[in-house]
């Protein structure tokens, strides 16, 4: 029995456990994918793994899902986080899927001097975390965070967390990260907005210690495009794949 369905619950998963559905969980379950009592979804929580569960009450409101097995272990991802300025709302919704998938632990959008949104909707980025996470089999949910200043947030940057500093200025140089580079350490990328970084931030980011000043290539990437390169770059020298 393997489920093609998958859906992240907030309940504990165990042999025998019993989950409520909530009433979107239901709709989708039996009014969008046509489910009926004995189908089987998989489902994960983040903390118990990936479980295999049967449908053993089914209602239009509402309905039970009983674990019987489970499928996989959890796979924690790396400790990577991913820092981005956030940009227009669907090249946002972008990166947080993107980050998701490529196996990101925690999205921190982050405020910088031109960053052109002032806000963000952290709960709807959220649940675009939530979906990718579904959609790609894993079994971990990234959090999102609420958006906060780069700068505060370097005040108190940890000591042994290293950064993968994304600078625009060094477009066509050869300055890559080097495979095997603090490989034990936890790690951050940061992406800046569409207007790049202010001269300020440029020169507190090189002199930070952790920081790692990496070009991406030739050209001047789009900053959804730079996430997702930067991410695959990390991945290949120092994550899981
Ligand atoms: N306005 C900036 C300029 O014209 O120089 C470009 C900013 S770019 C659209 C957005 C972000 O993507 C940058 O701040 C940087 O973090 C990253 N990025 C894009 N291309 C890059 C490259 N070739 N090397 C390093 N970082 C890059």
């Amino acid at each position: 029995m393997s489920a093609k369905i998958r859906l992240y619950v907030e309940h504990p998963l165990g042999a025998g456990q019993s989950i409520p559905l909530e009433r979107d969980q239901a709709h989708y379950l039996f009014g969008v994918m046509r489910q009926a009592l004995g189908g089987h979804v998989a489902l994960f929580n983040g903390v118990d793994g990936e479980w295999q569960a049967e449908i053993t009450e089914a209602g239009k409101r509402g309905g039970t899902l009983t674990c019987v097995a489970q499928s996989k272990p959890l796979q924690m991802p790396p400790d990577l986080w991913l820092l981005f300025a956030p940009i227009k709302k669907a090249r946002t919704d972008f990166i947080v899927e993107k980050a998701a998938e490529m196996g990101a632990a925690r999205i921190l959008p982050v405020g910088t001097e031109y960053t052109n949104s002032e806000r963000i909707r952290q709960e709807r980025l959220q649940a675009h975390a939530v979906e990718a996470a579904e959609q790609c089999g894993g079994t971990y949910v990234p959090e999102v965070c609420d958006l906060q200043k780069l700068s505060q947030l370097l005040d108190h940057w940890p000591a042994e967390r290293q950064l993968m500093f994304c600078d625009e200025a060094e477009v066509g140089n050869a300055l890559q990260l080097a495979a095997q580079t603090h490989s034990a350490a936890p790690w951050a990328i940061l992406i800046g907005p569409e207007g790049g970084f202010s001269d300020k931030e440029r020169k507190r980011l090189h002199a930070m210690e952790q920081a790692h000043v990496v070009s991406l290539g030739p050209r001047i990437l789009r900053a959804d495009t730079a996430a997702v390169a930067a991410m695959t770059l990390w991945q290949q020298s120092l994550g899981d794949w």
